[in-house]
């Protein structure tokens, strides 16, 4: 690119790996790498603590929080989430998956975090196990070249550019996907094409008696509202949507997300005597895959390589995971890269096969026939067990434990069939409804 090069310079930084972004998946990376005794420079663009979204965590989170010697202070920044319950008007009914319910019992809960203080922790975290954590500096560049040496031009805020020479780059800057789009890699997930609207709300009513940690989905015909209880009585709310649902905006984000809070009796009510105490802000069309995952001394983690969708929370928990499984296979690559080949294709395996397992759910989150299932949720087969984990982040279940989440696949299929010819699912079993 047309800048001074100072990637070429002689005085170009030289590290081990260079990680692209500071978030949960970069500062997982630099920790664990750091901790191994490599030399690692991560570069952010912004500053912590800094507003993010993505507040709602897995149980599997905490396996990764206690590798990473992080475990009390989350336990000290986070409300216990016990589970997630799902409220439908339309069925009049809501259900509570606990965690504590699923098959596996190492990990029963999770938190609920304000991105600003959770991705400090981990950024602190990154610093302290030796890693270079330099922020206010944005990736402008990056050349691949694993012979020849990869080089990455960054400016800092003074405008200054800073040239780096890694022999291994890690992309972690998150929906910027930088090298997604130096590739020209990121394609648009054909599947979910939705988009939300959120803000933070003090006084948000609980669902029931007293506040009891979990997030609750609340389900409308369009789509879903995430309520999300953080510390000192916020509530952040959010709805995800069609982009048909968005078009119908006319005039300010913050009246049309009003307006559709209200629209919904169960979230209404809720929010009757709350006060909005942040900006509304919009993402659109957030669903994405790179076609490409890694390459010869570097790779991509969490939403650099790709995103999903909110409703089961498990970006966090991908991005972290992704970043565990990537440290390794950039360790391995900087004594041996022959050996790393065959560690890069199964991270890449096992990275699509989470994802592959959360989209079966996340594409039919808007089905009647998966929104009938979720209401009155069947234990036969230990299907519901074989939900919940799938809802807690379980997704590398061995191959005894699949099976409670391949009968609830099944029951599925045989129930939209019936679905096609007028049954529906109710709490006293399949019911013709009138057409
Ligand atoms: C509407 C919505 C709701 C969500 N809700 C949840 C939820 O409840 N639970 C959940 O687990 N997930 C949720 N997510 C997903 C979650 O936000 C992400 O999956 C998660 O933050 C990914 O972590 P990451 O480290 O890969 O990327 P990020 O957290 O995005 O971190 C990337 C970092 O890279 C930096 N960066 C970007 N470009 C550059 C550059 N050029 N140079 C230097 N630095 C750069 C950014 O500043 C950022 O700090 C939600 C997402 C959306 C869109």
């Amino acid at each position: 690119m047309p800048l001074d090069t100072p990637d070429t310079a002689p005085d170009a930084t030289s590290c081990d790996v260079l990680i692209i972004g500071g978030g949960p998946a970069g500062a997982t990376a630099a920790t664990l790498l750091a901790e191994k005794g490599r030399h690692v420079v991560l570069l952010e663009k912004d500053h912590h603590p800094r507003f993010h979204i993505g507040e709602s965590l897995l149980p599997l989170n905490l396996r990764i929080f206690e590798t990473l010697g992080v475990a009390d202070r989350m336990a000290a920044i986070g409300v216990h989430k016990p589970g997630a319950r799902f409220v439908s008007d339309e069925h009049g009914k809501h259900t509570a998956f606990s965690f504590a319910a699923g098959l596996n019992q190492d990990y029963t809960y999770a938190y609920q975090v304000r991105r600003s203080e959770f991705d400090e922790v981990l950024f602190s975290r990154a610093r302290e196990a030796g890693a270079d954590m330099r922020q206010g500096m944005r990736v402008l560049d990056v050349t691949l070249d694993a012979r020849a040496g990869h080089r990455v031009t960054a400016r800092g805020e003074d405008g200054t550019l800073h040239g780096f020479r890694p022999r291994f780059v890690i992309d972690a800057s998150g929906r910027d996907t930088v090298l997604a789009a130096t590739m020209g890699s990121k394609a648009r997930n054909p599947h979910n094409n939705t988009g939300a609207l959120y803000g933070h709300f003090r006084g948000v009513a609980p669902f029931g008696e007293a506040e009891d940690g979990n997030i609750t989905i609340h389900l409308f015909d369009e789509g879903w509202f995430w309520m999300i209880p953080l510390p000192d009585d916020v509530m952040s709310i959010g709805v995800v949507s069609n982009p048909g649902f968005f078009k119908r905006r006319r005039g300010e984000a913050r009246d049309f997300f009003l307006d559709t809070l209200r629209a919904v009796p169960s979230v209404a009510r809720r929010i009757e005597g709350a006060e909005l105490v942040s900006d509304v802000t919009t993402t659109g069309n957030y669903s994405y895959a790179s076609k490409v995952m890694h390459g010869d001394g570097w790779l991509m983690a969490g939403d650099a390589y790709a995103f999903i969708d909110p409703v089961f929370s498990s970006g966090v928990l991908l991005a972290m995971a992704s970043a565990e499984m990537g440290a390794d296979v950039a360790d391995t690559w900087l004594d041996d890269p022959a050996r790393a080949a065959p560690m890069a294709r199964a991270f890449e395996r096992k990275v699509k096969r989470a994802i592959g397992s959360l989209s079966w759910l996340i594409y039919r989150i808007n089905t009647p026939v998966l929104r009938d299932m979720f209401m009155n949720p069947s234990n036969r087969f230990r299907m519901r067990e074989g939900l919940v984990s799938l809802l807690a982040g379980d997704v590398h279940v061995n191959a005894n434990r699949q099976m409670p989440v391949l009968a609830f696949k099944a029951a599925y299929h045989l129930l939209s069939l019936a679905h096609r010819f007028g049954y529906r699912l109710r709490p006293d079993g399949l019911v013709k409804v009138a057409a």
